[in-house]
């Protein structure tokens, strides 16, 4: 783990992208929002992996998108390197931009099918040619097919003559082309083969040493991010109700939400998994066109009660953090958190 330096690279405060939720084709009419994200506040620091898992629809690629400018926020705060980036535009802008890049989810659909590698992973120097001149572009590139593991001379091939793991180191180096400090990436290898995800996985944690990249690292599935990262925080419609360094977050989660999750998680050791229980959850996630007044998990808690109906439970404000010891340890947006690994559940099989 990379020795942080005391002052993130990346503060997000009070982040929210609620769209309007619309009836009617040609007179259409807003009849309510989606709260995609509602509330987010988190810090990233300068060498750390931050994984950032939960649920399909609770708002990760959204997130996402905000924090490498493909979409501007409802409300909130940025801060990269300390100054608010959500209201810059220009030349401005773009310089940020070039720092702050995104893998995608699905290297089949991300990558142009019409276009060459080569002109894939060169095509941010067509947007910041003041990172590599013409003449200098087809050796970067070729670099950078070396430096993801692929032969250069492929440099001239389309998308469909590689495989779905190639494909994602293509996705890779052209996140690199630009040099960037931070990547973002969303669910890089969901859409893989499970045997290729730990090679691409290896080779984002070895890339990460090589060029001192922070990385933000979405995954509905916590037993994906753990290796990677140094903190993990967990995601509900739309927050996160969970955050804390990596063996805080599976070894003594605090948050009922992050205990349910992790009792899902397949346990390969036949002794870990007699002895604990597994939490099934009641219902659904609810629509985050109406999320639950209180805290926004009490419709699927086992420990919900009155107060959790009338009172958000917040997490504590990351700064008050940063002062005295660097990220937070372990926070949980919970009234009733605490550690337990053994929950009540019906259905005691393991
Ligand atoms: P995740 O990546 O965790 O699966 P998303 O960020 O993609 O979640 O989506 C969060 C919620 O926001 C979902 O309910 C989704 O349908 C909604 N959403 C995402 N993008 C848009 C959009 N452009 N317009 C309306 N709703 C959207
Ligand atoms: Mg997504």
């Amino acid at each position: 783990m990379a020795e942080r330096a005391s002052e993130p690279i990346i503060e997000v405060r009070g982040l929210h992208k609620h769209y309007p939720l619309t009836r009617g084709i040609v007179f259409k009419k807003q009849v309510g929002e989606v709260r995609a994200v509602d509330g987010v506040d988190l810090d990233l620091f300068p060498g750390e992996t931050l994984g950032i898992v939960g649920e399909s629809g609770c708002g990760k690629s959204t997130l996402a998108r905000m924090l490498v400018h493909l979409e501007r926020p409802s409300s909130g705060e940025i801060r990269y390197k300390g100054e608010d980036i959500t209201k810059l535009s220009g030349r401005a802008l773009k310089a940020v931009r070039r720092n702050i890049q995104m893998v995608f989810q699905d290297p089949y659909t991300s990558l142009n099918p019409r276009m060459t590698v080569g002109d894939i992973i060169g095509e941010p120097y067509e947007i910041h040619p003041e990172v590599a001149p013409k003449g200098s572009r087809r050796q970067r590139v070729q670099e950078l097919l070396d430096v993801v593991g692929l032969n250069p001379e492929y440099i001239n091939r389309y998308p469909h003559q590689f495989s779905g793991g190639q494909r994602q180191r293509i996705g890779i180096a052209r996140g690199l082309a630009l040099r960037p400090e931070i990547i973002v990436a969303d669910e890089p290898v969901s859409a893989l083969d499970v045997s290729v995800q730990a090679q691409v996985i290896n080779l984002l944690d070895r890339l990460q040493k090589d060029f001192s990249l922070s990385y933000v690292f979405i995954a509905h599935d916590l037993s994906i991010v753990r290796h990677i990262s140094d903190r993990v925080g967990v995601m509900y419609l739309g927050r996160i109700v969970e955050i804390g360094r990596e063996e805080e977050i599976y070894e003594h989660p605090t948050h009922p939400y992050t205990q349910a999750l992790l009792s899902a998680v397949p346990v390969p050791d036949p002794d870990a998994r007699a002895h604990r229980t597994r939490v099934i959850l009641s219902g659904d996630v609810p629509s985050p066109t109406s999320i639950p007044s209180g805290c926004r998990f009490r419709t699927r808690c086992w420990k919900a009660r009155e107060r959790c109906a009338l009172e958000v439970p917040e997490l504590a404000v990351p700064e008050v953090f940063r002062l005295s010891e660097g990220p937070a340890k372990h926070d949980s947006a919970c009234h009733f958190a605490e550690e337990k690994r053994v929950v009540p559940t019906d259905d005691t099989t393991p």
